[in-house]
């Protein structure tokens, strides 16, 4: 008797303890393909006025929204070349029971001009505002259904390395190769059961088709999630990670069946290498181990970053950018937020970076495409001869203080801000690193030298804060 009356105390003590956290998750995916016909409809990535003629695939937005019972995190990937702060702030608006919203593009250079740069002209917007709304909406609607689909969960993490799927075009060369991959599996779900889907992150500008092609697609993405889907029968939602520095599908050396040289610029290397990457992705799959995705504790720093770069103060004034600017007070989390459009002072625009603890797994999240030696701590050191700023202290890097067993990154998370290139790798201004005639391509699309700094120390403190 007595032996059943300490159960019964037992029993009852255990029911009055808060639940434990639990792991839940749903995916979504929905067409954003634009419309063709009515208006033009500007090609982003590579030069100005290259218009859509035809949707070859079409390009998708995919949700996974997760959960640990308490906080609720929505990721969502776009194919686009990238997507703005106050856009995500729009969605944001009308989204309800999510605390945090990540909107990240693959940076897709063969899908619409979503960030204005690629019009008519150099001083024309190529961005339709009504598609925007369209992806918008398409967003709030997507994180809506994922979330209605939430399932108690489990899930195992792997990953794989495939250098040999990159190009890395700008010196000295540092690629990051890793491909993460989790499958997600409903809680006690039978070993043959199909997965309730599954996310692969990777690090390449998806730009297979090259600046001369004119049919939407969303390039090597979208072959490797079908390539994925077939094999699994479930959700597939890819994400975008380190694409700066600059790694690239272009000039990935691959082969047809019969062994013959695929071209850039072509559907079939495009598909190629979308197998391929099915292939890396199966085989981090098949490495994965369970992992504890609970609880969560979600860090978002809003940050102000300057401007320095000439290219974007013309292209603000032109209304090719068009997203508010800010005086620039040499603070990064000023206490007034002054909208200007006076650029011929120090500028900066709002962007966010997060750092997102879900249980064993680490996820960095940044507002552009960050270079792999500032993600790994692979800054050149000592700096070339011919460096721009060879005294500057080197960034934190991202991956440093991440402990937890699993990480991963979010590259174009919530804004495109262009490249965030190493201060002491900077070099526009000659004599030219590397004993080069003429500079690297990456500095005329980046904030400026110090943005790189700003990034890295932001989430270097948000990793460092007290857990809330
Ligand atoms: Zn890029």
């Amino acid at each position: 008797m007595k032996r059943l009356v300490c159960m019964l105390l037992l029993l009852s003590s255990s029911s009055l303890q808060a639940a434990e956290p639990q792991l839940a998750v749903g995916f979504a995916e929905a067409d954003i393909s634009p419309t063709l016909g009515k208006k033009p409809v500007y090609m982003a990535g590579f030069g100005t006025n290259r218009t859509a003629t035809k949707i070859h695939d079409p390009i998708m937005a995919r949700a996974v929204v997760l959960t640990d019972g308490t906080k609720t995190l929505a990721l969502v990937a776009v194919d686009l070349v990238g997507f703005f702060l106050p856009q995500v702030e729009n969605i944001r608006k009308e989204l309800k029971g999510v605390d945090h919203l990540i909107v990240s593009s693959t940076h897709n250079h063969e899908g619409p001009d979503t960030v204005g740069l690629w019009g008519a002209s150099p001083f024309q917007s190529g961005v339709d505002a009504e598609y925007v709304k369209r992806i918008e909406q398409t967003v709030i609607k997507l994180v809506g259904t994922a979330t209605k689909a939430m399932v108690p969960a489990t899930a195992k993490i792997g990953s794989a390395h495939a250098p040999e799927l990159i190009t890395d075009n700008r010196l000295p060369v540092v690629k990051h190769d890793e491909l993460v991959a989790i499958r997600f599996d409903a809680l006690n779900s039978a070993k043959s059961a199909k997965p309730l889907g599954v996310l692969i992150q990777w690090n390449c500008h998806p730009e297979t088709l090259d600046d001369k092609n004119r049919e939407i697609t969303a390039d090597f993405v979208g072959y490797a999630a079908s390539h994925l889907k077939k094999k699994h029968d479930c959700p597939v939602a890819y994400f975008t990670g380190t694409v700066g520095g600059l790694m690239t599908s272009l000039k990935v050396p691959l082969k047809n069946t019969k062994g013959e040289n695929l071209n850039d610029g072509t559907f079939e290397k495009a598909e190629a290498f979308g197998h391929a990457l099915g292939q890396v992705a199966e085989k981090a799959l098949t490495a994965s181990v369970d992992a504890t995705l609970v609880p969560f504790d979600l860090r978002v720093q809003t940050i102000l970053v300057p401007v320095e770069n000439g290219l974007y103060k013309l292209a603000k004034t032109a209304g090719v950018l068009n997203r508010p600017m800010y005086v620039w007070t040499d603070s990064t989390t000023p206490k007034d937020w002054k909208e200007t459009v006076d650029v011929t002072k120090p500028v900066g625009v709002k962007t966010e970076v997060s750092y997102l603890k879900l249980g064993e797994l680490d996820i960095a999240a940044v507002p552009g495409e960050i270079y792999p030696e500032l993600v790994l701590g692979k800054v050149q050191d000592p700096p070339d001869a011919g460096a721009d700023f060879p005294d500057a202290p080197i960034e934190p890097a991202l991956y440093s203080p991440l402990k937890g067993k699993f990480k991963m990154i979010l590259g174009l998370a919530n804004d495109e801000l262009g490249y965030f290139i190493p201060k002491r790798q900077w070099d526009a201004e000659k004599p030219y690193c590397y004993k080069l005639k003429s500079s690297q391509y990456g500095e005329v699309n980046s904030c400026g030298p110090d943005t790189a700094m700003v990034i890295c120390d932001t989430f270097r403190k948000l990793t460092e804060a007290p857990k809330k």
